[in-house]
């Protein structure tokens, strides 16, 4: 009993009424070194699909039939900005979405960059992670099927009973790799380089 009295005290103090009433939660803002999501740019969609089928995010877009033809839409509420519809589109029906390529602020360019690490002690060589990856996928399509690839281009490969990591730098960041591993082993880590007055390349 005592102890409600001492609430009520406390929630009925001016102080406390007041900011109850009025305090405002900051509005969410888009942080400066992100880009936006995919938009389009005009150019005639030819219902390839390929934008639906290496989207790692479910429901975040589709190649719809208009009037005027086909056309991608983008779902902001599912899309998670990685880009990839963006690379995969043979015809740049679509822009941006890339998170992070380069922005410079206060004189300075900021690139980035993504660093995979495999942990060999967690890792059991299910291979889902490079199966699961959507550039993977995209580069050697046999991987999707028969598990593992006998391409040189993939970002990484089963190879002699480990996660061998080929090409990093095609790493997009979307992180589907870490999601689907069943034992947290692999990581993807986003490194920014800042450079004072630089020019840093896309
Ligand atoms: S940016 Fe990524 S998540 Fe968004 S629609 Fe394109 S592929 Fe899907
Ligand atoms: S937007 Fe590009 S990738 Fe998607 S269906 Fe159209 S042509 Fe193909
Ligand atoms: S984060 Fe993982 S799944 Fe996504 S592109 Fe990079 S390696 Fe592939």
């Amino acid at each position: 009993m005592r102890s409600i009295v001492y609430y009520v005290r406390e929630f009925l103090r001016p102080e406390w009424l007041r900011k109850f009433v009025s305090v405002k939660t900051a509005p969410l803002k888009t942080p400066s070194y992100s880009k936006g999501y995919p938009s389009l740019t005009g150019r005639e969609c030819t219902a390839c699909f390929s934008c639906m089928m290496i989207c790692p995010a479910p429901g975040a877009i589709a190649v719809l039939q208009r009037k005027e033809g086909w056309e991608p839409e983008i779902y902001p509420g599912h899309c998670i900005r990685c880009g990839l519809c963006v690379e995969a589109c043979p015809e740049d029906v679509l822009t941006s979405g890339r998170i992070l390529d380069v922005t410079r602020r206060d004189n300075t360019a900021f690139a980035s960059s993504y660093h995979l690490e495999v942990d060999d002690s967690l890792c059991m060589r299910c291979g889902n992670c490079c199966v699961s990856c959507p550039v993977n996928r995209q580069i050697d399509p046999q991987l999707a099927g028969s598990g593992t690839s006998a391409s040189d281009e993939v970002i990484m490969r089963v190879e002699g009973g480990r996660v061998r990591i080929l090409h990093p730098e095609k790493c997009t960041g979307c992180k589907t790799c870490e999601t689907h591993c069943p034992n947290r082993a692999i990581r993807v880590a986003r490194l920014v380089e800042g450079v004072q007055g630089g020019e840093a390349e896309a």
